[in-house]
């Protein structure tokens, strides 16, 4: 079976752009964690969080903002917030 068969829910480049340069936090998924419940999916304001079968959440950091929003309404914590610098 090929990877792209194994996509769930495929990501959009966002309404902000390439953020990726002046972004100050990244979400960082935690999959031990994880329900699967695709909260962080639906509320993502920039539909940047792609979702597959294997490995479930993979971040567009290229397009995500940074805003946190997924990491608030994630129930199990399963999302953190981090500098870039870290
Ligand atoms: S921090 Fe989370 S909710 Fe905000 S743009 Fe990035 S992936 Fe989407
Ligand atoms: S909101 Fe949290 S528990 Fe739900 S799918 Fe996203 S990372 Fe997993």
């Amino acid at each position: 079976m090929k990877h792209s068969e194994y996509l769930i829910a495929k990501p959009s480049k966002g309404s902000a752009g390439q953020t990726g340069l002046w972004r100050s936090f990244r979400p960082v998924y935690h999959v031990e964690r994880c329900i699967r419940c695709l909260l962080c999916c639906f509320y993502c304001p920039e539909d940047v969080i792609e979702v597959h079968y294997h490995r479930f959440i993979l971040f567009h950091y290229e397009y995500c903002k940074g805003c946190g929003i997924c990491a608030s309404i994630c129930p199990e914590d399963a999302i953190e917030m981090v500098e870039e610098e870290e």
